[in-house]
Formats: structure tokens, C-alpha cells, sequence
């Protein structure tokens, strides 16, 4: 089968047999052995200094993490959105009190550092920033460098999403003076969902210990207190970890840099195979995201009916438009485990089934 969604991602078999092991003490020594190596190398793959710590959630818990242990209720914030996990990040900090100023952008377009700079010049008051850096909705990956260095400008906490891009998309955490950046097991690192994976530096530390929004599963002090002996606060998603265990080394023996160029000549690949077939793409090519891809259907094809005989014929999964993208895109997700054969495969199913389904 080809699972071309963008998350959950195919396993290599490294990390399934990995996860046929059977459980340990989370509390001894093998685990915290476990812990620490799986640590020291996402350190490596976000390219930081600074701490990783792993909590058992989805990515969306991840990204509440990043809320709760950094601002207080009635906190300015401006979150950046150009798609649906934009608006989600931004939807978390409003349930828990921020005061949220919604600087939005059309989707399928990225977010402009220029209008980020306007924005925070004209409040003062803004405390954070909220950007998503790959918005999987649309198939855009934003100019984080840019917009960390705008955000940098003003000294404001930036808070990244970078669930669908951190392990495929160049993310130098450090370089870019990313405060914490979230990301999940189930997308680029090939492994099931169950992990969320968070870099917090200094500065984000220093808003930790005054933030007040309420907190208790999700506490950044207490996963270090505990990292610091090689546990979870909680029982950890083990089976995770040890899947991760694998498909790290399974990274590193690649290299970063050459796992982010495969990103980039798949994403080429997908890109070209697309206008290929006559069909366009949602986003400016300038900002097409290298780990998922997004098809304008416009009012030509049968979205539903595409992503169904794609996977009763051809065993060829895809995913369709969110919100008010449904039924006007489809997307094909290429990130963690993925080549040019996939793509080819793919690509040769969805033009075989492009007859059948234009309107
Ligand atoms: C998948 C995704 C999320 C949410 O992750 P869950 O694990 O489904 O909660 C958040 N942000 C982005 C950009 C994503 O792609």
C-alpha cells in the first residue's frame, strides 16, 4: 500500500520490529538509557543546544504544551495562520485566556514577514508569536527564517509548529532563534503517532517560570526534573521510543542534509508529476512545502470519488481538502518514509484514475 497522507506516515520495518520488544521498567535504568540516547540524538535532528523533551501526545497536545508553560492568562499574543493548524494553534491559546490577535493569511499563501513586522509594531503588548512552519492544510512551507528574524527584532517569544516539516524540512532550531519548536512522531520521523517532541531554550525557560496558564500533564518543568534521572514524569509511550530509537539512527546513518535533499527532489518530483497531468497546484510554487503537496481540484474533479478508487483500485491512499478546502484540493503527503519510486507509483495511479473522475 502506498499511505500518501501526510501523517500518519509509513513505518520502515527497523521501527516495527522494534516495537515488537517487549516492555521495561520506565522507572529503570534500560529505559533511561533509552531516553537519554533517543534525546541527545533529537537534539542532533532539531539542531540544537538547547533541551528536547518527549511527552506521550499527539502533535496537538504538543502544541498545547508550548501554550500552557509559556504565557498567563490575558498574555498579547500574535498568532500567524495561513491554514487549519494555524488556526488551531491560535484556537488553544484563546481556550486558555490569551488575548489573541489573529493575523491572517489567505490560504495557500504564506504568512509575509513584512505584515508580522507591521503587526507587532503596531502592539506593543504582544508577548509571543505563533507561526506554523509547514501548514500541511494548504502545502505551504513558510519563510521561518525570515520570520524568526523579524520576530527576533522585537524579542518576542516565537512558538513553532513544525509538526509536518521538523525531520524533513531544514529547521536550524538554534540559528533561528526558535524559542520552542513542537513536532510528533507520526510525520516526518516515521514512526506512530504517540510522541510529541518539543525544544525549549533559555528564554523560553525564563517565560516558563512565570507563566501561570493552568498545567499539570503537560508541565515542561517536570518532564527536565524528571529527564535529569532518565524518566518520564508519566509512563511514557514506550513502544514509541523504541521505534524512534531506530528510525533515528536510521536518519542520522542518511544524514540530515541529505534526508532534507530527498524531501526536496520528491517534493520537486510531486510538483512536476502534478503539472504534468494538466493540474495545478494550490499554492505559489515559490512556498510549495517539500512534505506535502496540494492540488487545486477546482470545480473539474470529484475529490471523494479520486481519493476512493485510488484506494480500492490502486491501494494508493491520499487525503482530501480540511475545511474549506474540502472537496476543492486533494494532498499528497511525502514526508519520513518516501522516494522517488513512491511518488512514480503514486503519480501513475492518479493519472490513471483522472478520467474517471472529472466532472
Ligand atoms: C498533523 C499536524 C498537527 C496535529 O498533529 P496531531 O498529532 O494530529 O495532533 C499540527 N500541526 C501540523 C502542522 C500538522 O501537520
Amino acid at each position: 500500500m502506498q499511505l500518501r497522507i501526510p501523517g500518519p506516515t509509513p513505518c520502515p520495518p527497523e521501527a516495527l520490529q522494534a516495537m515488537s520488544r517487549q516492555m521495561i521498567n520506565h522507572r529503570g535504568k534500560e529505559f533511561g538509557q533509552l531516553l537519554q540516547s533517543v534525546t541527545a540524538r533529537l537534539r542532533q535532528t532539531f539542531q540544537t543546544k538547547e533541551d528536547v523533551l518527549l511527552l506521550s501526545c499527539a502533535g496537538t497536545g504538543g502544541l498545547e504544551a508550548a501554550i500552557v508553560n509559556t504565557l498567563s492568562p490575558g498574555d498579547d499574543i500574535l498568532a500567524c495562520s495561513c491554514g487549519v493548524f494555524g488556526d488551531r494553534f491560535a484556537d488553544i491559546a484563546e481556550q486558555y485566556g490569551a488575548k489573541v490577535n489573529r493575523l491572517n493569511f489567505e490560504w495557500g499563501t504564506p504568512a509575509k514577514p513584512e505584515t508580522i513586522r507591521q503587526a507587532l509594531r503596531a502592539n506593543t503588548n504582544i508577548k509571543a508569536v505563533l507561526v506554523t512552519h509547514n501548514e500541511t492544510s494548504t502545502g505551504v512551507t513558510n519563510d521561518l527564517a525570515s520570520i524568526s528574524s523579524v520576530v527576533n527584532e522585537f524579542d518576542k517569544l516565537l512558538l513553532v509548529d513544525a509538526v509536518s516539516s521538523l525531520g524533513c524540512i531544514d529547521l536550524p532550531t538554534d540559528d533561528w532563534h526558535c524559542d520552542v519548536v513542537v513536532t510528533a512522531s507520526q510525520k516526518g520521523w516515521m514512526v506512530p503517532p504517540g510522541l510529541a517532541m518539543i525544544s525549549v531554550n533559555e528564554k523560553a525557560w525564563e517565560a516558563c517560570s512565570h507563566a501561570r496558564m493552568p498545567r499539570f500533564y503537560l508541565d515542561f518543568a517536570k518532564a527536565k526534573d524528571y529527564l535529569q534521572k532518565g524518566q518520564n514524569p508519566w509512563t511514557p509511550a514506550i513502544s514509541i521510543c523504541y521505534a524512534l530509537d531506530a528510525t533515528l539512527d536510521l536518519m542520522l546513518n542518511e544524514g540530515l542534509q541529505n534526508v532534507f535533499a530527498r524531501h526536496k527532489r520528491v517534493g520537486q518530483m510531486t510538483r512536476n508529476g502534478i503539472k504534468s497531468l494538466g493540474l495545478s497546484l494550490l499554492p505559489d510554487e515559490s512556498c510549495a512545502s517539500n512534505t506535502v503537496t496540494a492540488v487545486n481540484a477546482s470545480d473539474k474533479l470529484d475529490v471523494p470519488k479520486l481519493v476512493q478508487i485510488l484506494r480500492e483500485e490502486y491501494d494508493v491512499v491520499i487525503a482530501g481538502g480540511q475545511r474549506k478546502l474540502s472537496g476543492k484540493i486533494f494532498r499528497i503527503g511525502h514526508m519520513g518514509l518516501v522516494n522517488e519510486d513512491d511518488i512514480k507509483v503514486t503519480l501513475q495511479a492518479i493519472e490513471k484514475v483522472l478520467p474517471k473522475v472529472r466532472y
